[in-house]
């Protein structure tokens, strides 16, 4: 199917229209019509080639919300009218013990990102969801249950969403425990509202002193200006986990500071320069953990989902025609968004 993307032709050229085909309907195909799709720090990473291995034309976006158009025969849980999600990943080997296990994100044989992905259609890697359309296979297809006027704030939950609600179950954020967000971005704000959902004490971290009251509407219970030494040493060894979202290279010691003995600090975040090296004294005195996590797996996303239309919980965007990607860009490396940016698909129509 013919269908109108924006996307970019090398790392230093700027977004632009683009003609793409997606593939026919395969069997165990779902095909999307995309009515919005949210604006991820990855997205200009890698479309910017700030990462490894860019493949050019690229056409970011995988955080997907839209209706069905069409179903292959084979599928069962999908009907044309139906309202759907599609996040970063549109495959994955699905017979490795990660897969087995529901966690496709850390496929042994490597996952399909939504864009960016080997696939055998053209031009033989994926494109992603600034686009008019999308195919997909329905194990990739998530369900949405939100009301319909909350669609354009449900899009981000397909990344920003599941990148810090996996983590936050993982390392069990709960009543009781103590946890800290760094970043309020698009990750950073879910974070705020997912861990003060679970139930836990939520304490953001902030470069930016005009987020202070944002951070606290969102249902943080402190709000750190961690560039404040006074501030930060005010929680040295008192967090259960630390999720630290920042996408740009920093200290990492001024927050494994803060780690209570056997707490841990999770990076998300995936900067252009790594950070400096941390150091090791504050790690083994108290047996503090640095980690990583990648997204969350399927089942996971899925759960996070209707966990999020049960409590009421969408993202906070800024709307945007797909014309205005490159200034939203330049605002997001301000830490000028409030707290996602949304494409609205329909704007691609002009395109
Ligand atoms: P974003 O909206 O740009 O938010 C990042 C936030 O980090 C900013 O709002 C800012 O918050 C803070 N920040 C930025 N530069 C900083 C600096 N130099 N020092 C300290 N803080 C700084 O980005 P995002 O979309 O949330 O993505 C965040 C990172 O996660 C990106 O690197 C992205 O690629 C990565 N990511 C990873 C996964 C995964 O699976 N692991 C998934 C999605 C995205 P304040 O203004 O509050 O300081
Ligand atoms: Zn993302």
């Amino acid at each position: 199917m013919a269908t109108k993307a924006y996307g970019a032709h090398a790392a230093d050229k700027p977004l632009e229209p683009i003609d793409i085909e997606r593939r026919a309907v395969g069997a165990h195909d779902v095909q999307i019509a995309i009515a919005y799709c949210g604006v991820c720090h990855s997205d200009l990473h890698q479309v910017r080639s700030e990462w490894d291995g860019t493949l050019y034309p690229c056409v970011p976006g995988h955080e997907i919300v839209g209706h069905v158009t069409a179903v292959g025969e084979d599928v069962t849980r999908f009907k044309a009218g139906d309202v759907v999600g599609v996040g970063c990943m549109v495959d994955s080997c699905q017979h490795c013990s990660s897969c087995d296990e529901g966690l496709e994100q850390y496929c042994e044989n490597g996952f399909v990102g939504t864009y960016n992905g080997p696939t055998p259609d053209v031009p033989g890697h994926t494109l992603g969801g600034y686009s008019q359309n999308i195919v997909v296979n329905d194990k990739f297809v998530l369900k949405i249950s939100h009301p319909a006027d909350q669609l354009a704030a449900v899009a981000p939950l397909l990344c920003a969403g599941i990148t810090t609600y996996s983590p936050l179950r993982h390392w069990q954020a709960g009543p009781g425990k103590k946890i800290g967000i760094v970043g309020i971005g698009g990750l950073g704000h879910m974070g705020i509202k997912l861990a003060h959902a679970m139930g836990a004490h939520v304490v953001a971290f902030t470069t930016s002193e005009s987020k202070r009251q944002d951070a606290l509407d969102l249902g943080a219970d402190e709000v750190v200006i961690s560039r404040d030494p006074d501030q930060m040493a005010a929680h040295a060894d008192s967090f259960d986990f630390i999720l630290n979202t920042v996408a740009a290279s920093h200290n990492l010691d001024a927050f494994s500071g803060l780690l209570k003995r056997d707490g841990t600090l999770c990076l998300v975040g995936v900067p252009e320069h790594p950070h400096p090296s941390p150091n090791v004294a504050p790690l083994i005195f108290r047996r503090r953990a640095i980690a990583g996590s990648l997204i969350g797996g399927i089942a996971e996303t899925q759960e996070m989902l209707d966990f999020c239309a049960e409590k009421g919980i969408t993202a906070d965007i800024e709307m945007i025609p797909i014309q205005d990607i490159e200034a939203a860009y330049k605002r997001m490396l301000k830490s000028d968004v409030k707290y996602r940016f949304v494409i609205d698909s329909a704007s691609l129509a002009a395109a």
